[in-house]
């Protein structure tokens, strides 16, 4: 019989384990001490929960702790990690160093169905969603575990695609059973599938980053295909009606992309689209790859859209580009490997 993963489980759920087979409430709340604080990959080394449930749960359970199989480091310090997951796929991780800021970008899907068209996750079309302990596994398994600073799901997949495990990982990053990240050190990134994006601003109370790309809707679904589904108007309509409050930040990611989304209607438009919004802009550079025919304006043109749009009222910050000689770079994330 294969072994029930334990991590990715809540402390709920291990309290329902327990109370189905007889053990106290506490031997959750231990376990969930021995995996998400200690790391423990080892049940029979959880010597303050009885004999009896250590035997219990060593029958029935692994932890389920993944290694990485291949890291790559940037020339600029940014590490891309690959993860095995169940069925032969595997994913990626990226770690940022960026002074004492060390940021993971996470992964939530294999693959993606939303189709952009300009990114590379997108082009391998969709294997699977990753379970929460698949996502969990990301922060625990890689060097600089202990001093992550911020986790951000930017990495391969849609995470709104995969809101169930999204937000039972999110509580686990945030439990004070478990890893007591501050909602406000994680960001969740979409590109606006609206009602479950919803219900993460409902459910969770982390950051969130929308891709807008182009404040014009036909422009937008010539680049994301979702445009037909959920329109940029009723996105923006939606978050207007959510109180994000003092702490919780709303940011719009603006990949700039040379000749089509970098002009001065572009700045009105976007001006126009966020008017009465707190939020700000991200801008980022397209990272240019073999197979799509558009390149990011130089240097000069993307600081001067981003003056302008912070000329306009609008907070707006310019990426760094990280990890592009390792295809680690934002929409560059892809996995060739597979076991299958
Ligand atoms: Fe999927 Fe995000 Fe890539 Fe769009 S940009 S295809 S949502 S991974």
């Amino acid at each position: 019989m294969k072994k029930d993963i334990l991590l990715g489980k809540t402390l709920s759920e291990l309290q329902e384990i327990c109370r189905e087979n007889g053990f106290p409430k506490f031997t959750a709340t231990q376990i969930a001490g021995w995996i998400y604080k200690q790391r423990v990959d080892d049940i029979e080394k959880m010597h303050n929960i009885s004999k009896k449930a250590r035997h219990f749960f060593s029958e029935n359970y692994v932890v389920g702790f993944k290694k990485p199989v291949d890291v790559q480091v940037s020339a600029d310090g940014t590490k891309k990690y690959l993860f095995p997951v169940d069925g032969g796929f595997y994913i990626e991780a990226v770690m940022i160093p960026d002074g004492k800021r060390k940021t993971i970008c996470l992964s939530t899907q294999v693959g993606c169905k939303m189709g952009c068209h300009f990114c590379v996750t997108g082009k391998m079309g969709f294997e699977k969603n990753l379970t929460a302990g698949d996502i969990i596994n990301q922060v625990c398994s890689i060097d600089e575990s202990e001093d992550l600073t911020n986790l951000v799901f930017m990495g391969m997949g849609e995470p709104l695609d995969n809101t169930d495990n999204l937000l039972k990982s999110l509580e686990i990053l945030t439990a004070h059973y478990a890893f007591m990240y501050s909602p406000r050190r994680i960001t969740v990134s979409t590109i606006g599938v609206v009602p479950d994006m919803m219900r993460f601003l409902e459910e969770s109370e982390s950051h969130l980053a929308v891709s807008l790309h182009s404040p014009f809707d036909e422009e937008r679904a010539k680049l994301m295909p979702v445009q037909n589904k959920y329109a940029v108007s009723e996105i923006i309509e939606k978050l207007k009606s959510v109180d994000f409050g003092k702490q919780r930040r709303l940011s719009f990611e603006y990949i700039i992309f040379k000749g089509i989304n970098d002009s001065p209607a572009h700045i009105k438009g976007l001006t126009r689209l966020l008017a009465g919004l707190r939020c700000r802009i991200n801008v980022i550079r397209f990272h240019k790859y073999d197979g799509f025919p558009h390149e990011s304006p130089d240097e000069i043109q993307v600081i001067r859209f981003v003056d302008q749009l912070n000329a306009k009222g609008i907070t707006t910050t310019l990426r760094a580009s990280r990890g592009e000689d390792i295809m680690a770079a934002c929409g560059l994330l892809s996995t060739e490997k597979s076991d299958n």
